[in-house]
């Protein structure tokens, strides 16, 4: 079974840590969609220049977009034999089509990371990323990626006022999805307030006993039928 795994959770979670670490340790493709569109930014694609503004402003870019560029991105080849999709979906509209998008495909594993909102705003505040190679570290670190060497530097959408935004629309547009994936068998929420290392075990076993009774139940890949809980 390919491992397609969908990391939720809000921003300062630690999604695109964790989705670093165990898309490396499997093998597999991490696709973050943060990182796809600061990619874009960067280089000035058409896509970038009009996501900019909608980034720093902490709001959502539009989900046709957001469709269309996740689509192409799960056409490749690497993606075959499973991906780590971080930053998507980030609307339940998002959701549904990529439930069209996989349509076929082996069940999505949906993985939500769970941390208390106080702690998400100290973590995004005091977060640094490499502008090299987008790694994150947290400030205090020195001036230099641990990685590569490149510049740290604060993400734009990173100060205080545009944090607290963000996790506005996370909770008015994102958590609604941990409702709509809640109800698959495929569905399990970690406690992301522990270290990366621990947080890293939680997830492994969470995945390892959705592997172990994913082919045992019923509806696996598609919405359970309404009512069924995990
Ligand atoms: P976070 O640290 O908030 O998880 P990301 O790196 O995933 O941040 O995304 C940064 C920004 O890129 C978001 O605030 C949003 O503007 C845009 N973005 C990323 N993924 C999506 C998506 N799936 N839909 C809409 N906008 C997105």
């Amino acid at each position: 079974m390919a491992l397609n795994l969908l990391m939720l959770g809000p921003p300062g979670a630690g999604k695109g840590t964790q989705a670093e670490r165990f898309a490396q340790s499997r093998g597999i493709p991490k696709i973050s969609t943060g990182d796809i569109l600061r990619e874009a930014v960067q280089t000035g694609t058409e896509i970038g220049l009009r996501a900019k503004a909608i980034m720093d402003r902490g709001e959502l870019v539009n989900d046709e977009v957001m469709i269309g560029i996740v689509r192409e991105r799960l056409e490749k080849k690497d993606a075959a034999n499973g991906f780590v999709l971080d930053g998507f979906p980030r609307t339940v509209a998002q959701a549904a089509a990529l439930d069209g998008i996989m349509a076929g495909r082996d069940p999505l594993i949906v993985v939500d990371i769970m941390v208390p909102e106080e702690e998400l705003v100290r973590r995004l505040s005091s977060r640094m990323i490499c502008r090299s190679c987008g790694h994150n570290a947290p400030m205090g670190h020195g001036p230099v990626c641990a990685l590569c060497g490149g510049e740290l530097i604060q993400r734009t959408d990173d100060s205080e006022s545009v944090v607290i935004d963000r996790l506005k629309v996370y909770h008015g547009q994102s958590e609604p999805l941990v409702e709509y994936y809640r109800v698959r068998p495929t569905f399990r929420a970690i406690n992301g307030a522990q270290s990366p290392d621990q947080v890293a075990a939680d997830l492994a076993a969470a995945i390892a006993a959705v592997c172990a009774h994913a082919t045992r139940l019923p509806g696996v890949g598609t919405a359970a039928p309404s009512g069924v809980q995990p």
